[in-house]
């Protein structure tokens, strides 16, 4: 196995990492306290190709592969946790159901402007009473004539209430079970009957707008389905298979913001005559931050180089997913730990960094979810 990034996967790393340092990271202490969708930044992305990664030119992608593509999220997600999610949910959720599952015409009228990065993509699945239990979902897409009209309401969706197109999951048949979900696109500026709720009050993940959506007799033409009526279960778990490979990206993004913080705090606070980081018990933390961290990069790369390689990824993209996570909260915190009581104020951006990793834990598939993606492909 060897996922060492080619010269021109490093260049471009290279150039999203200084991207990152110059225009990201000086601001994002600001996205963090307006909570504000920062639009001058998604467009920065946008000409730099940076909204369209992983697809191909052809669609006004930047056709990276999936070593690259992550690689660069995770930079982002360094800068950002709210601008990790508002990448990931754009390419790898919206953008990926259209690539996937749309039919050229699809492509090139939906997929090619959130590519090219004129317009926000969101996905929309999870409800009130649908997160991890997907099939409970409410939302119907009932056929009238040539289309569907859809009643009910999503709730959890990033970049729903800036988006131009959200990837919509309803019900066509209520009493098909999961071969009951149908996928759909829809207009926002364009559909009647679809409204913004509002947006949640988050601990972190700040300046990606969480939004709850309703849809009141929305009418969709059938030339808005992805796939065949049915399809929508499986193109859905099919998606955040990948989807989990970036918000391992994000986890590891945020663990390497937070090592690199205490690193530096490390030698520059000084107690009982020296440096914290000549203690062994810091020196300690830092090492197993560092590893932890590692460790979590190889997962997600192996994951990524399994789904290149067309060989099976679900157990591989929910362990990295997983692991990833949860040592990104553990990083975070250690990095607190380390800042001691200057790390628990706003002086510093480890507290952020915190609130921003716990979040990889709930979406995407909770952390219990996953030990049971986990544990079922041991069994099988
Ligand atoms: C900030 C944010 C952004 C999000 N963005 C999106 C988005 O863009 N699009 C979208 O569609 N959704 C999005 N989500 C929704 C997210 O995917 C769900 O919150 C997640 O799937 C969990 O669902 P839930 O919140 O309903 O929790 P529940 O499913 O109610 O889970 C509650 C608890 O029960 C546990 N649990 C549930 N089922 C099992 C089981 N079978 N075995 C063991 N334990 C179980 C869970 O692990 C959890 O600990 C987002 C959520 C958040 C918080």
């Amino acid at each position: 196995m060897d996922f060492s990034l080619t010269d021109e996967q490093r260049q471009i790393t290279e150039m999203v990492a200084d991207f990152v340092d110059e225009e990201v990271v000086p601001i994002a202490a600001e996205i963090d306290e307006t909570d504000e969708f920062p639009w001058q930044l998604v467009e920065q992305l946008g000409e730099l190709g940076l909204m369209g990664m992983p697809f191909p030119e052809e669609y006004g992608g930047a056709g990276l592969d999936y070593h690259a593509y992550p690689a660069a999220l995770e930079e982002l997600s360094r800068g950002s946790g709210g601008l990790g999610t508002i990448v990931a949910a754009h390419i790898s959720l919206a953008g990926n159901m259209l690539y996937a599952f749309g039919d050229e015409a699809q492509k090139e009228q939906y997929l090619t402007p959130l590519a090219e990065g004129e317009e926000i993509g969101a996905f929309g699945l999870s409800e009130a009473g649908a997160g991890s239990d997907v099939p409970a979902m409410e939302t119907t897409a009932e056929r009238d004539g040539d289309g569907y009209v859809v009643d009910g309401g999503k709730l959890w969706i990033s970049n729903g209430s800036v988006a131009s197109t959200v990837v919509l999951f309803a019900k066509t048949d209520r009493a098909a079970g999961n071969r009951g979900i149908s996928s759909f696109v829809v207009r926002p500026e364009e559909d009647e009957g679809f409204t913004v709720e509002g947006t949640e009050e988050k601990l972190g993940d700040k300046g990606c707008p969480t939004a709850e959506l309703r849809f009141d007799g929305m009418y969709l033409p059938e030339e808005r389905r992805l796939g065949d009526e049915g399809d929508g279960f499986v193109q859905a778990l099919k998606t955040l298979n990948g989807g989990r490979i970036t918000i391992a990206a994000r986890s590891i993004g945020i663990a390497q913001a937070a090592l690199d913080a205490a690193v530096e705090y490390s030698q520059e606070r000084e107690q009982f005559g020296q440096p914290i980081g000549e203690f062994q018990a810091i020196k300690h933390k830092l090492a197993d931050m560092d590893t932890k961290t590692r460790a979590a990069r190889l997962l997600m790369h192996d994951a990524a180089d399994r789904k290149m390689r067309g060989e099976p990824f679900i157990k591989e993209a929910a362990q990295a997913k997983l692991y990833a996570s949860e040592i990104s909260r553990e990083v975070a915190n250690e990095g607190i730990q380390i800042h001691g009581g200057y790390g628990y104020t706003k002086d510093f951006p480890v507290e952020r960094y915190y609130r921003d990793a716990k979040l990889n834990e709930i979406y995407e598939g909770t952390s219990e979810v996953l030990r049971n993606t986990i544990a079922d492909r041991l069994t099988e």
